[in-house]
């Protein structure tokens, strides 16, 4: 096997080690051995990320759109380039099959493009005046440094899409990677400062998520934060974000609804629903976990699906043919089992899956519940692994009562022949995203977020750059 990196802190353009020279243990999923280590940041290095991110600010923001542009650019192109060294670490660090880890790496040089883009059209606006010789702008101007928090599920993808918006709009950005999975990271970073990035621009720390964020957040150098996580902890730091008046983006959990009607083309939304729930081994904020399917194909459905979870090829990543990898960490087997042996109790039935694969490595099977009743944990908290919930529904209203019953509102799925259930569903589903008869989210250019306790905030699309904007007013006269 090549060799996994030791991954250091990334401030004011140099690769350090912290001060205390302390470090963390990364761990490969596939194997449980400990592949490499990552320096910890304490307070005096986050001093020295706050400085450098300020200094950075300043340098950035005095650079035209259109260099910036090509700054990012150039970055997307050496990413590009070392798709298959960075794809095989975020295979090692997260579990991944290697080529989702290579789609992601190549998706994540498609972000930074379409981000490169927006930067030249950050516009302001003259407004008419109502006195002749005057005259009303609005600026937009960069918001100031960023804080960014991003998990282990997707370690490039959650950082890329802040990191490019925050740089599209002329902000320096302090990125807290995820401990778990650490070395792709590092490489977006690395390119960036191979583009020609000033120092300074981007850091990068990792060290104890909160003891991070409650230092960073109220620091008086940080004007914006920026949050992918849970929904607990994304209340917990938008509290605090609000407390010192920091303007936050908060992209959180999600317990996705999948309607599939009777009148659905049934091959279609199997293969579509299933490539969804499974990738990543489900450990996606907007995978689809309550599959809600009509009376007339219930039963068809349930074996499609079943059929297809059944020959997923589950094994170390970087092997030949295997379709999923490992869960990221082990906290995620006992959250699987806990929510599987709770749903039984509660009379569900299992229709395949169920159990850790082996002793060795964090692998599940992918699993199929079916005839889940509501008061069941997995019914009520994200399952966030490769667990899929099957239950039934008679008519619209019912479908639409259980999709719109939790407080969460990320992403949601539907297939219908029908183009009024189509566009009934567009009105009613309590949602973000709202995917219809294929997949089609979580592209840069379109809006990616969530309402209701799923967070706030758009992270794809214009309106994601205008996130880390803020709007002056300046009228003239003569
Ligand atoms: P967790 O709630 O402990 O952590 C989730 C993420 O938040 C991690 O990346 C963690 O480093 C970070 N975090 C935790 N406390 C923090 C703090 N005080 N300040 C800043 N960052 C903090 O859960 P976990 O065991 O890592 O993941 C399980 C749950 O997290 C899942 O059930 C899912 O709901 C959620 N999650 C969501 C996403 C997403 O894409 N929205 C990604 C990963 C995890």
């Amino acid at each position: 096997m090549q060799p996994y990196p030791n991954v250091k802190l990334f401030i004011n353009g140099e690769w350090r080690d912290a001060f205390g020279a302390e470090t963390i243990a990364v761990v490969d999923p596939a194997t449980e051995e400990m592949i490499g280590r990552i320096a910890h940041a304490r307070q005096a290095d986050l001093d020295l990320a706050l400085e450098a991110a300020d200094k950075g600010f300043r340098i950035w923001r005095g650079i035209s759109a259109f260099d910036r542009s090509k700054l990012m650019r150039e970055a997307a192109d050496i990413l590009r380039s070392r798709v298959e060294a960075i794809a095989y670490m975020m295979t090692r660090e997260q579990g991944k099959p290697i080529a989702q880890s290579q789609r992601e790496v190549m998706g994540a040089a498609d972000t930074i493009d379409w981000f490169a883009e927006e930067a030249r059209r950050t516009y302001g606006q003259i407004i008419p005046a109502r006195v002749s010789g005057v005259t009303q702008a609005a600026f937009k101007m960069p918001v100031g440094p960023v804080a960014a928090f991003t998990p282990w599920n997707f370690p490039i993808n959650q950082i890329v899409r802040k990191l490019s918006a925050a740089l599209a709009a002329g902000c320096s950005i302090i990125v807290k990677a995820p401990e778990e999975t650490p070395a792709s990271p590092a490489e977006l970073v690395r390119a960036f400062a191979d583009a020609g990035v000033p120092a300074g621009v981007v850091n990068l720390v990792y060290g104890i998520p909160a003891e991070v964020s409650e230092y960073l957040i109220p620091h008086p150098v940080i004007r914006k934060i920026s949050f992918t996580g849970s929904t607990p902890i994304g209340k917990h730091l938008a509290a605090l974000a609000g407390k010192h008046m920091k303007r936050t983006t908060m992209e959180l959990g999600g317990h996705a609804p999948a309607i599939i009607f009777d009148d659905a083309n049934l091959e279609k939304a199997i293969d579509v629903t299933a490539a969804a729930k499974f990738r990543n081994a489900g450990q996606i904020c907007v995978a689809p976990t309550r599959f809600l399917v009509q009376d007339g194909i219930f039963n068809e459905f349930v074996d499609g699906f079943v059929k297809a979870a059944e020959a997923i090829k589950v094994g170390n990543g970087l092997e030949d043919g295997v379709t999923m990898g490992p869960l990221a960490n082990d906290r995620r087997i006992p959250a699987m089992e806990d929510m599987i042996r709770d749903a039984l109790a509660r009379g569900a039935e299992l229709k395949t899956g169920g159990k850790r694969i082996g002793n060795k490595g964090y692998f599940f099977e992918p699993t199929v519940l079916a005839d889940v009743p509501t008061s069941a944990k997995v019914m009520n908290d994200e399952p966030f692994g490769p667990l899929a919930i099957v239950n039934r529904f008679s008519h619209f209203d019912d479908a639409i009562a259980e999709s719109n019953r939790l407080p969460f509102g990320l992403a949601s799925y539907a297939f219908t022949g029908s183009l009024k259930t189509a566009q009934a569903l567009g009105q009613q589903v309590e949602a973000g995203m709202l995917t219809i008869n294929h997949n089609g989210l979580a592209l840069p250019e379109v809006p990616f977020g969530g309402i209701k306790d799923s967070g706030y905030g758009t992270e794809g699309g214009p309106e994601a750059v205008e996130a880390y904007l803020e709007t002056r007013f300046v009228s003239q006269m003569g």
